[in-house]
């Protein structure tokens, strides 16, 4: 009896590797093309380090002419979540990050690594026929027992070398046991040796050595499926992964499967393993949390109403910081024309800050056009908020609202998301300005006789509807002088004693007479749009 006929003995009906080395051939892609893959765990929660994780892979993909996939890495079946495979797909989808190959699509699946058991199967066979794996009867017990005798003896715990129980285990003995219905895994036979260390060169991390590894890991586990480990190694090498991209949690595995590639007679890809996204707290880092944070949910963005294209440009502004220059020279690209390099990643902890995110959401929707934003806030509302929505029903009106200080040199940028918008654009809408609180800052003018005669000399005598910006704003300094103000700010600054006050605060009367708010964005333009009959109403 040899290791052929315990392979068969495990796996008698399974295909050759032969096989499926031929359904999957090598891919025909040019040059320096790189194959990258984004390969999350359905456990019902889309990370916003997940989304991070694939724009860098599908930016990687797409800059080199390459393939961007996703595969469900599926065999914990303790850890799934109903419907946690269509959650990410859609949340790739929804952020424009949608693969070239997954489930559904591609010549190189199932991308669902459940449906890939008698792959896996046909690897672990070779392994078993060459002597590199071997069936493992421990039972809890003896794992127990095994660990708490290396405790004692003040050894590394594990499963290896001379502690590894059924290592060495003649092969008629396994094969007795297995005819005898003894239950079993299937584990590595490690070849390593953790005095001796592998080099690798990880693109982001750069040089990384480590010692071998020589656990013998399981690679099937008593449910039939693979582990991870196993499963990802055989995936990456059929699916022609080029360049793995993961978090750097994953550091610490890589002896183990770079060991795992060399046992199966793979090509090992490429690794780049990214920082973490950290928050800033208490003067120090943490990873962004699935439980206290909740900003680490993907749908969090969703739900608030910033738009995907600022979550976007502000992952990519944390993987490559050179990217907000970028931006700045190049307004209306698309992200997928920056020059992404993977070198310019941080090595270690990427801060993600909610403050910066919206800042650059600031300036992502200032970019928009009137009808993007329209039509971006009418679906936000439709979902979220019925007031909103009941505002943007007559579509002409707003369009004129939400193009206020569009379109220019200088846009506008006190938009972060379509959650605030409703209060921003509140005194466009006449039942809004009526509800808002009486109580507003005039700021400097204060007294209530001089506003009431600011305001009604203005209506009197100098506002005119058809007065273009240039007249409209001459008038106001008209205004000004009339009532013993400065017509010019640095002539009020050159002689204060002169003067009531300056032109400034003129505006400022009528701009919180009409609004009800100290700060708005250009006040002809909403005084135009407001029109004579109802800001007389105002006034
Ligand atoms: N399935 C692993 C995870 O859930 C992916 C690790 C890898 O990319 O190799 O994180």
């Amino acid at each position: 009896m040899d290791s052929k006929d315990l392979a068969n003995l495990i796996f008698p009906n399974v295909k050759g590797v032969e096989y499926y080395e031929n359904k999957y051939p090598q891919r025909n892609l040019k040059e320096g093309a790189q194959v990258v893959r984004y390969a999350p765990s359905p456990t019902g929660f889309v990370h916003i380090g997940g989304l991070y994780q694939s724009l860098i892979a599908k930016k990687i993909a797409k800059q080199t002419d390459g393939v961007f996939f996703v595969r469900i890495e599926d065999t914990d079946q303790k850890r799934e979540v109903e419907n946690g495979v269509e959650g990410i797909l859609k949340a790739l989808d929804d952020y424009d990050v949608s693969p070239d190959e997954t489930i559904g699509k591609g010549e190189y699946g199932p991308y669902l690594q459940s449906e890939r058991k008698d792959i896996y199967e046909s690897y672990a066979k070779k392994l078993l026929e060459e002597g590199k794996a071997y069936p493992c009867f421990c039972s809890t017990e003896e794992l127990d027992k095994i660990r708490a005798d290396q405790e004692s003896a003040k050894e590394r715990t594990g499963y290896y070398g001379k502690w590894a129980k059924y290592r060495n285990m003649p092969i008629d003995m396994a094969i007795e046991k297995i005819k005898n219905g003894d239950p079993y895994i299937i584990r590595l036979k490690s070849p390593g040796n953790p005095d001796k260390k592998i080099k690798h060169k990880d693109v982001i991390k750069g040089n990384i050595d480590m010692p071998e590894n020589d656990q013998d890991i399981v690679i099937i586990k008593s449910d039939g499926l693979p582990t991870y480990h196993f499963a990802h190694v055989i995936d990456d090498h059929l699916m022609g992964t080029t360049l793995v991209t993961r978090g750097d949690e994953w550091v610490a595995s890589v002896p183990l499967h770079l060991q795992l590639f060399y046992v199966l007679g793979f090509k090992a890809p490429k690794y780049a393993h990214t920082a973490a996204l950290m928050k800033q707290e208490d003067g120090g880092k943490r990873k962004l949390s699935k439980r206290k944070d909740p900003e680490a949910a993907v749908s969090y963005y969703k739900e608030e109403g910033i738009p995907k294209d600022s979550v976007n440009e502000y992952l990519m502004n944390i993987a490559n910081s050179n990217f907000e220059i970028w931006r700045k020279q190049n307004p209306d690209k698309s992200l997928y024309d920056f020059p992404f390099d993977m070198k310019k990643m941080g090595v270690s902890g990427a801060l993600f800050d909610m403050v910066k995110m919206l800042d650059v959401s600031k300036n992502v929707i200032s970019r928009y056009s009137a009808d993007e934003v329209y039509n971006l806030a009418y679906s936000w509302a439709k979902e979220y908020d019925k007031e909103l929505l009941e505002m943007l029903e007559d579509k002409e009106y707003s369009l004129k609202v939400l193009g206020i200080e569009r379109g220019n040199q200088k846009p506008r940028k006190d938009i972060a998301k379509w959650s605030d918008l409703k209060y921003i654009i509140s005194y466009m809408y006449d039942d809004k300005f009526e509800a808002s609180s009486e109580e507003y800052d005039y700021q400097k003018i204060n007294d209530k006789e001089e506003i009431e005669k600011i305001v009604k000399l203005y209506f009197e005598k100098y506002y005119d509807e058809n007065d273009d910006k240039e007249t409209w704003f001459n008038k106001i300094k008209d205004l000004a002088e009339e009532l013993g103000y400065a017509r010019e700010v640095k002539e009020y600054k050159a002689n204060p004693d002169k003067y009531k006050g300056h032109v400034g605060d003129i505006s400022t009367v009528l701009r919180v007479k009409l609004t009800r708010r100290s700060q708005t964005p250009d006040l002809f333009e909403i005084m135009k749009i407001i029109g004579k009959e109802r800001l007389l109403k105002r006034a």
